[in-house]
């Protein structure tokens, strides 16, 4: 990738965007529209339609006639395949304009932005694609004189509710099982990033979607949020973002009709050192990146080190030294290892958290502060913070910005017990060389991921869910797919 086709790119005037409905740009009922600020200098990028209750129910609406005259989920399975394909081939060939404009709307470094959002978005496409006529109903081990048939049906219209961090990466794991299967859709992007997830609906009309299966409503979570969990049409929700709203959208669905609810929330997932790990600087590296790339704004980041009493003195100096390495810069050139934080209000939060893991007596030993600010960008150094107790703010609380604690342990049975105990369950790692204790730690910790000897890593074959207060039901894998269909049972008498 050459810096200079993403400088062509990233002084292009962006286009005030309106919602996609029934294959049509429409701008809001009200003619309202909300500013889009580049968190890279804090400028107006441009703006999005700030849609109404009325928006949401158009475009609910129009995914449900398009759900009942079949003009998508009867379509032959190869059909359909073909059409997600081409959707994939056509994020692929955008892929840089997807990237640059997605690192202007909400801030992640262009390198991870290429390969975390397009790439992965293409590829989680072609794979939901690809499973279209790869799965099967099945026949129950019943008596000779019935047949027991259990099919899978799509389950109508699904909601989904995506977040500001990887808003195509994320989004495409909720849009791609659920349009494979036959579904519609309804999105909704979050406020500060919503231009790609415009840009993909466009490219899956490009590739022959049928208007009104695949829609966007842009705006507020409080007012089309809200309209999208309280519908009586939806049938699904799915969503990620954080614990309050996931709270919320249950409550709607409780005080509407009952609609699935699907949550992937937070994390405070710990990454975790014992002294027999060798190697102590590749590691710092790994945990060093497990926190800070896309300044921390990643559900699975690594935010708790817990490491091994008598090498923590070492193991501390080697993560400072690599974090010393990860100057956050302008998220569009491509050296930048660390971009800006999404908003002014996110950037406040974080300062705010290291402010409270202070006045708990936690020893900031890198970083705290805002940097960059003649940039008028929202820009935050690299935190570390050392002698978090279990009962700090900062052990518990996820901050979702680049703030690391870093907690010690004496054993392996204290290392299991600091990391089970925070509400959360999402992702974690272990370091060690001794095998039996690797499954050890696999058996034990309480998370929907553990990383062993690596942090992060994963592709589309493999699911992402959360256990406790971290969510339900998992994104990615052909298990996603469960999600987005119902289960039939005919009983036939022979
Ligand atoms: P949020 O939950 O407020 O927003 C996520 C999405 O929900 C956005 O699209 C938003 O518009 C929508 N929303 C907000 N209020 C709503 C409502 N009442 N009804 C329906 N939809 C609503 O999260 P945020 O403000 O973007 O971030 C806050 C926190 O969320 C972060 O600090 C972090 O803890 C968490 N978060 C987690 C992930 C993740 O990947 N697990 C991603 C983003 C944010």
């Amino acid at each position: 990738m050459e810096q200079s086709a993403i400088d062509a790119l990233s002084t292009n005037k962006v286009a005030s965007q309106k919602h996609l409905i029934d294959g049509n740009a429409i701008a809001s009922s009200d003619g309202g529209t909300m500013d889009v600020i580049s968190p890279i200098d804090g400028s107006k990028l441009t703006t999005i339609a700030r849609g109404t209750a009325e928006d949401m129910d158009r475009a609910i609406a129009s995914a449900r006639e398009a759900f009942v005259d079949g003009r998508w989920k009867d379509q032959p399975p190869a059909a359909r395949k073909r059409v997600m394909h081409k959707w994939a081939d056509l994020i692929e060939q955008n892929a840089l304009e997807l990237a640059v404009l997605g690192a202007r709307d909400n801030g992640t470094e262009i390198a991870m932005a290429l390969k975390a959002e397009p790439m992965s978005a293409a590829a989680t496409i072609r794979y939901y694609g690809e499973a279209i006529d790869k799965k099967y109903g099945e026949i129950a081990p019943t008596a000779k004189d019935v047949l027991g048939m259990v099919t899978q049906e799509p389950v109508g219209v699904v909601g989904a509710i995506i977040p500001w961090n990887f808003p195509l990466m994320i989004g495409t794991w909720k849009i791609g099982p659920a349009l494979a299967v036959g579904n519609s859709v309804v999105l909704k992007p979050a406020e500060t990033a919503s231009l790609t997830l415009i840009r993909l609906a466009e490219l899956a009309l490009e590739a022959g979607l049928p208007q009104g299966v695949l829609n966007v409503v842009t705006g507020e979570g409080g007012v089309v949020g809200e309209a999208l969990g309280l519908s009586m049409d939806v049938d699904v929700l799915a969503f990620t973002g954080s614990g309050a709203t996931g709270r919320r959208l249950l409550e709607y669905s409780a005080r509407s009709n009952l609609k699935r609810v699907y949550l992937e929330l937070g994390g405070k997932s710990p990454h975790i050192v014992f002294n027999e790990a060798d190697d102590l600087a590749h590691i710092a590296k790994a945990v060093a990146g497990g926190i800070f790339r896309n300044s921390g704004q990643v559900c699975v980041a690594g935010s708790r080190l817990l490491v091994q009493d008598d090498i923590k003195e070492d193991f501390v100096n080697a993560v400072v030294k690599a974090t010393t390495q990860m100057t956050p810069g302008n998220p569009l050139q491509l050296e930048t290892k660390i971009g800006a934080v999404n908003s002014s209000n996110q950037l406040q939060q974080n300062l705010q958290a290291v402010a409270i893991a202070t006045e708990d007596g936690g020893n900031v030993v890198f970083g705290g502060k805002r940097c960059l600010a003649d940039t008028g960008g929202f820009y935050m150094e690299p935190t570390i913070v050392d002698g978090v107790k279990v009962s700090d703010r900062l052990f518990q609380k996820e901050v979702f910005g680049p703030v690391l604690s870093v907690t010690s342990f004496k054993d392996e049975q204290e290392a299991i017990m600091l990391a089970n105990s925070t509400d959360y369950g999402l992702a974690s790692g272990v370091w060690t060389s001794n095998i039996s204790r690797a499954h050890r730690m696999i058996k034990s910790i309480r998370a929907g991921v553990v990383h062993v000897n690596t942090y992060g890593g994963a592709d589309v074959t493999v699911p992402l869910g959360g256990v406790g207060q971290s969510g339900n039901g998992s994104d990615k894998s052909l298990h996603a797919i469960e999600k987005y269909t119902n289960l039939k049972t005919a009983w036939i008498q022979l």
